[in-house]
């Protein structure tokens, strides 16, 4: 079995209409964070997404922190956001002095759990600390469940962001994913379904804040022939070059979405009759990217952890990671509160125990596949037979 080539979790992909968006960037020579690429590219995306407006940022970082500053976090508010995620979705809380608050997530769909956001709400009301805005994550490609989410905030009086950044692609009700708070915010990082390299996007129903951040994101130049500054300012903006790989990029996505369901699909038969291993469910409130395939693995049913395995992967030179370590876990940011689904336990940690991420790439061919799956069957097998003559 050849081993040499590694197996990537989520490497880029890249078709063939971006060389042509960068050449035309080379070529009329807008090598700036701003130009043509970027103008379409936003155009683009807010007509994929159906949203009225979107803006071109330098990572999906700097939109999260971009949303918080224009709906007016600063320093001593209340943010909540889910625990179950990447901590890019909490950095830009702490940027502003704020204090997040993470909320648990449930087994149906891995996401912010609307009972335990509730339950969230009604204690930090009772401490008269509510928060101001709510950062719902929508991981690994699917849709948190926005109905409910959004209902309890417009009754609480909170603002909902959406941090889409795993999620482009993702529907809910048959809307695209992102859209459906307040603001909403698109990752085109490396290990993203579509990529810039680096990069990010803010939509908004709310051209008006979106205008304002586009002004702050570009050093808050006020209309003045000099340089004249009236507000704090960013270099937010994104290079035209990089819009350029996105505009290629997004002609491709429905694609890139196909591929990455029939990674998932082909995981699911091999593996799904197995006792023990649960794969990340998919809602029936819309469609899933399956950004990456993740499922959990039962350590007493299987004989192996996830952990484990994850390792063994590794020296066979595949990249499989487990799924985030909650953020109320962490030990940056373990001083502030948790909301668990349950008094009983808490989902993410459990998640966090038993979850792993496996190639799943939308150019992982099926012969790598099928290497991963022997990988795993074999080291399932192997352990269930000790297990079953110790
Ligand atoms: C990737 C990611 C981000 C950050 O996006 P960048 O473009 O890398 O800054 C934020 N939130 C989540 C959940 C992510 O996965």
């Amino acid at each position: 079995m050849t081993n040499d080539r590694r197996i990537y979790l989520s490497p880029p992909h890249i078709g063939e209409a971006e060389q042509r968006y960068v050449a035309e960037a080379f070529a009329t020579n807008w090598i700036a964070p701003l130009g043509p690429n970027v103008d379409e590219f936003e155009r683009e995306l807010a007509s994929k997404v159906a949203s009225p407006g979107a803006l071109a940022l330098s990572s999906g970082t700097a939109a999260l922190h971009l949303a918080l500053r224009v709906a007016g976090i600063g320093k001593g508010d209340t943010v909540f956001v889910s625990s179950l995620t990447f901590v890019a979705s909490v950095n830009p809380i702490l940027y502003e002095g704020a204090e997040p608050v993470f909320i648990d997530a449930d087994f149906e769909t891995w996401n912010m759990s609307p009972k335990a956001l509730e339950q969230a709400l009604l204690t930090t009301r009772k401490e008269g600390r509510l928060p101001k805005a709510v950062i719902v994550v929508s991981l690994y490609g699917q849709s948190a469940d926005m109905d409910p989410i959004i209902e309890l905030c417009e009754r609480f009086g909170v603002l909902v962001i959406e941090d889409a950044a795993e999620s482009l692609g993702a529907t809910y009700k048959g809307k695209a994913s992102g859209t459906l708070g307040s603001y909403g915010v698109y990752s085109f990082n490396g290990n993203k379904i579509i990529t810039t390299s680096g990069g990010g996007m803010l939509v908004s129903n709310n051209l008006e804040a979106l205008a304002k951040v586009r002004y702050w994101a570009t050093q808050s130049r006020d209309p003045a022939l000099h340089y004249e500054h009236s507000e704090i300012g960013y270099n937010y903006r994104m290079s035209n070059l990089l819009a350029g790989i996105g505009r290629g990029q997004l002609e491709v996505l429905e694609n890139r979405v196909a591929a990455r369901r029939a990674v998932y699909d082909r995981y699911e038969q091999a593996f799904s009759h197995l006792d023990g291993i649960s794969f990340m469910p998919e809602a029936d409130y819309g469609t899933s990217t399956r950004w990456l395939t993740a499922l959990t693995i039962n350590p007493r049913m299987t004989g192996i952890t996830a952990t484990e395995l994850v390792r063994t992967l590794a020296a066979e030179n595949i990249e499989a990671r487990p799924v985030w370590k909650p953020m109320h876990l962490q030990p940056l940011l373990r001083k502030y509160d948790y909301f668990p689904a349950s008094s009983q336990y808490s989902v993410s940690d459990q998640l966090f125990a038993q979850g792993i991420c496996l190639p799943s790439g939308s150019s992982l061919s099926i012969q790598d596949q099928e290497r991963v799956v022997a990988i795993i069957a074999h080291q399932i097998e192997s352990r269930r037979k000790t297990h079953e003559s110790a």
